[in-house]
């Protein structure tokens, strides 16, 4: 099961959360507060970037009007 890292708005603790339910809602374990926000993991940033190892190299740059860097550099 995943375990998320949270961060207490109220007291400003981080703390990890074993988490069953993604709507419920996780109380910080220092002060009981319920203002508590989802902090983004480093693996769920990386497995959500967008693809980007996924283009091969040299297909394309970020000044490029066509699809291949053949004819910009
Ligand atoms: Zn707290």
């Amino acid at each position: 099961m995943p375990i998320y890292e949270y961060h207490c708005k109220k007291c400003g603790q981080d703390f990890e959360e074993l988490v069953t339910s993604k709507d419920k809602s996780i109380a910080c374990p220092h002060c009981t507060s319920r203002r508590t926000e989802k902090l983004m993991s480093a693996f769920s940033v990386k497995s959500s970037g967008g693809g980007g190892s996924a283009a091969s190299a040299g297909s394309s740059c970020a000044g490029c009007s066509s699809k291949n860097c053949s004819t910009c550099h």
